[in-house]
């Protein structure tokens, strides 16, 4: 975990949010490469499950919602974990994730009895302090949805089974936030909402319940994650639930610190929208065939951004072996093996920040120089490409293979004579020469 965070820092993906203040406990901050690597998560989540399926739509609610809606949902009441504080060290934990129930994991001492702390993030509207102007930062994108169901039933008119998508910040005021970016107090989800026709027996709402874990999985999948050794689905028993779903997953990911939770499938019956029907008066029934009203049931799929971030991040990171460069004398004082660790990030290629770094070989040629910055320019619309033209190649290499970088194009003194380019794989380490005018169709066929 310790390389992973130092990787993060050192290279520009996370670093700790107002760090030149000495920090913010556990609250991070994504950098040039992070913010890209979340938005490609992001940008392909919309895609695969909301652009590309007929079922479903998106939407983008605002966080801080009338606090009607926590009521209705029944956040305001049961939203919380279980708080116990150390007699003697005053350290507060979550009752439930003790190793050792009752005894402090700081000094052994003994803990106070649990009691319920309430994870909502409040906050006033407008300039008066005064309790009728409490809000609330939402603790979850999912009653964002379930207040605009109306709104897209009566404009896009969808016919049941059909979802709406949404990504958006959460905030909880986690009790022991930690383990870098896994738990922290302001998160990003992607949540989906789908509504089903009241099940007349359970096979139908479990039908489209194992629609979404298996959709869960290839997603998995698709980020690169071993679905087979590292994700286990823990079946969430009874009373450990939460309080409107009738059947949960946990999808459980090996993390560096531990089986944890990464995200959650739930059925969440009619509860939400049936609260929401009953707080605000509003009618979120929908109509039948014979005209008879109901309200739907719904499956959610839940996700969380940062931790997805880190899961990829666990899983991408390598640390290679590789030959030694012949010794020469100049090198001879060097520490055997200490040049041959290569670190390399093996994102699924649509997952890269970076796709392409173009190099000149040498940064005091202008001709290469210009020629690369050239190449460059034909690249930079397609895809995010990287021009970089400090120090040696092999640092230049350890770099974008830092970063995962799948391909580093080089600009040479053969390139002005021939027309072709070195590209190096990540992966592999081969190099192979690409004509310049190929280069669309080249790349085209390996990145998309
Ligand atoms: P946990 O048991 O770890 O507290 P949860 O069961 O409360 O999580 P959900 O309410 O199901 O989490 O939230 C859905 C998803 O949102 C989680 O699976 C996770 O990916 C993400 N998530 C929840 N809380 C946090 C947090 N504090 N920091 C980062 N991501 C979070």
């Amino acid at each position: 975990m310790e390389k992973i965070v130092s990787l993060c820092k050192r290279r520009g993906f996370i670093f700790p949010d107002s760090e030149i203040y000495g920090g913010l406990a556990n609250a991070w901050d994504y950098g040039p490469y992070g913010v890209e690597l979340k938005n490609n998560i992001k940008q392909r989540w919309w895609k695969k499950f909301v652009q590309e399926r007929e079922d479903m739509v998106g939407q983008d609610a605002a966080i801080i919602m009338n606090p009607e809606t926590w009521k209705a949902s029944g956040h305001l009441d049961n939203f919380s974990d279980p708080l116990v504080e150390c007699k003697k060290c005053k350290n507060r934990f979550r009752a439930d994730q003790l190793e050792e129930a009752g005894k402090c994991p700081n000094c052994g001492g003994q803990m106070s009895a649990p009691r319920q702390f309430n994870l909502m993030f409040k906050t006033f509207i407008g300039p008066a302090e005064e309790s009728v102007n409490i809000a609330y930062l939402r603790p979850e994108t999912a009653q964002g949805i379930f207040v605009n169901f109306k709104n897209i039933m009566d404009t896009m008119r969808p016919r049941l089974p059909f979802g709406i998508g949404q990504i958006g910040k959460a905030f909880r005021n986690e009790i022991t936030p930690g383990n870098f970016i896994f738990r922290t107090r302001e998160f990003e989800q992607m949540e989906i909402e789908y509504f089903i026709a009241p099940p007349k027996k359970d096979k139908d709402w479990q039908t489209a319940f194992e629609m979404w874990r298996k959709e869960m999985l290839n997603w998995m999948a698709e980020l690169g994650l071993n679905v087979k050794h590292d994700v286990y689905e823990l079946n969430v028993p009874d009373g450990e639930r939460a309080h409107y779903s009738k059947k949960t997953i946990d999808f459980e990911y090996q993390f560096p610190f531990g089986r944890k939770e990464l995200y959650g499938l739930a059925y969440r019956t009619d509860y939400d929208l049936k609260q929401h029907a009953k707080f605000s008066g509003a009618d979120l029934f929908c109509t039948d065939e014979q005209g008879d009203k109901f309200v739907p049931h719904v499956i959610e799929p839940s996700l969380g951004v940062e931790r997805t971030v880190l899961a990829v991040l666990y899983a991408a990171y390598c640390e290679e072996t590789t030959p030694a460069p012949n010794p020469s004398p100049a090198h001879s004082s060097r520490e055997k093996g200490e040049e041959n660790i290569r670190t390399v990030m093996k994102f699924p290629y649509w997952l890269a920040p970076v796709k392409i770094a173009v190099f000149p070989l040498l940064k005091n040629k202008p001709e290469l120089v210009k020629k690369a910055k050239a190449v460059f320019n034909q690249l930079k619309s397609e895809y995010n490409c990287e021009f970089d033209d400090n120090g040696n190649i092999g640092k230049r290499y350890r770099r974008q293979d830092e970063i995962g970088t799948p391909f580093c194009l080089t600009v040479d003194f053969d390139t002005l004579e021939k027309g072709d380019v070195t590209v190096r794989n990540r992966d592999t380490m081969k190099q192979e020469r690409v004509k310049i005018e190929k280069l669309g169709e080249w790349f085209g066929k390996k990145l998309k």
